[in-house]
């Protein structure tokens, strides 16, 4: 759950989604998208007295404690804000399965994990990037300072030269001692120089552990916050050339049988596996990404939605031919599959609309039986 939005951020998000406003605040010019003689004040009042009386059904239907986690839940349930959330509900409220309070949290608790990974990677990141700079900066200010200290010293000794009144022993003595010094300070000019290539080195590493906290360790496929930039570079993209863009969702069929009946580690290589088989689609032009769980969202750019819709039934197919065995013991797992929902981007006022008509259509498709993949508004 984003349990980073405050409350009023998500019910003004809602609104903006239900009227299709975009952007961070509904500004006047805004509002001339609003149907005519509707002000937006009055659609806020109505989006947000619907959204409350949901909210309190919800919870009442659910007999749910008047808590700070399940008011947060039953927003993102209501508002649409968390759509796998959304959808784990409706499915689990269709499999006669009860909502708690303690479900909810084990729900939350999933999605926490994810963020705080990827924000104490960010985090460490931050530091490193500071202390890189500062010992970077270091560096060059005590080459430069050598290097002037050394031009300086060579000079003296130049000027030495056509002093008359000195012995020719001391002379000689001086110059030598002067020398070792230029030496020395051309040495440790050099080391500075070393020192200073080496920031630049873990800059570069630096850069790499940036791009790992968009990375999902378990599957190398970017998480969900790499997803979230990969979507915006794409739709960037898309509306430069003018090409299609279509984002669908699958969701690993029963997978708690697998994780149930054969082990938390033969659940995760069988995550692994699926992610693979997507991953064969992927070029710079289609994307996967592990969007949390058993769940995989993919992009795909410059197709028509039903070519794309084909290739991802290409793999759904392929994927349920095979037959997976447990690697410790052999025994059989048996086909996994994987239900899908997919949607044209720019049929949707914004991408957002377009995830969540994504993620109906896979709720349909697991309704309807799952290993299958449903298109929006079909
Ligand atoms: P459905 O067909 O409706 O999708 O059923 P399901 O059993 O796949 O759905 P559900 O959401 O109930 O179960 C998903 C399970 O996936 C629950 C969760 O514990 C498990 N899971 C989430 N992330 C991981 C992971 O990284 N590794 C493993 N092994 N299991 C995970
Ligand atoms: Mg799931
Ligand atoms: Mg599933």
């Amino acid at each position: 759950m984003e349990h980073d939005a405050t409350f009023g951020q998500r019910s003004r998000q809602f609104v903006r989604d239900l009227f299709g406003i975009s952007g961070d605040e509904a500004t006047p010019e805004r509002d001339r998208r609003l149907p005519p003689g509707l002000q937006l004040a009055d659609c806020v009042g109505d989006a947000r007295a619907q959204v409350f009386e949901a909210m309190k059904a919800f919870m009442v239907e659910h007999d749910l404690p008047l808590t700070a986690g399940n008011v947060l839940a039953a927003h993102a349930v209501c508002s649409g804000s968390d759509l796998r959330l959304r959808r784990k509900v409706a499915l689990q409220v269709q499999s006669g399965l009860p909502i708690t309070q303690e479900w909810l949290a084990t729900q939350a608790q999933d999605d926490r994990q994810d963020s705080d990974l990827s924000g104490q990677l960010d985090q460490m990141a931050e530091k490193l990037d500071t202390s890189v700079s500062d010992f970077q900066r270091t560096a060059t200010t005590a080459r430069t300072a050598v290097s002037d200290y050394g031009r300086s010293i060579e000079q003296s000794v130049s000027e030495v030269g056509d002093v008359q009144d000195m012995t020719a022993q001391t002379l000689s003595g001086w110059l030598e001692a002067s020398q070792r010094m230029i030496a020395n300070s051309l040495h440790f000019e050099e080391r500075l120089r070393r020192s200073e290539s080496e920031a630049q080195k873990l800059r570069g590493e630096l850069e790499k552990v940036r791009r790992l906290a968009d990375i999902d360790h378990l599957t190398g496929l970017p998480n969900r916050r790499g997803f979230e930039s990969l979507l915006e570079e794409e739709i960037r993209k898309a509306n430069e050339n003018i090409e299609p863009l279509s984002v669908a969702i699958c969701d690993i069929d029963n997978f708690k049988r697998v994780n149930d009946t054969f082990g938390h580690d033969t659940g995760d290589r069988v995550i692994g596996a699926v992610a693979r088989m997507l991953a064969k689609l992927t070029d710079d032009k289609v994307h996967a990404a592990r969007h949390g769980g058993e769940e995989f969202v993919m992009l795909f750019r410059g197709l028509p939605l039903d070519e794309a819709f084909a290739r991802l039934e290409a793999t759904r197919e392929a994927l349920g031919k095979r037959r997976f065995v447990k690697e410790a013991s052999d025994e059989v797992i048996g086909a996994v599959t994987f239900s899908g929902g997919i949607s044209d981007v720019f049929a949707f006022e914004n991408p957002r609309l377009a995830l969540r008509a994504a993620d109906e259509a896979l709720y349909r498709a697991k309704k309807g039986g799952r290993d299958r993949i449903c298109r929006a508004g079909e």
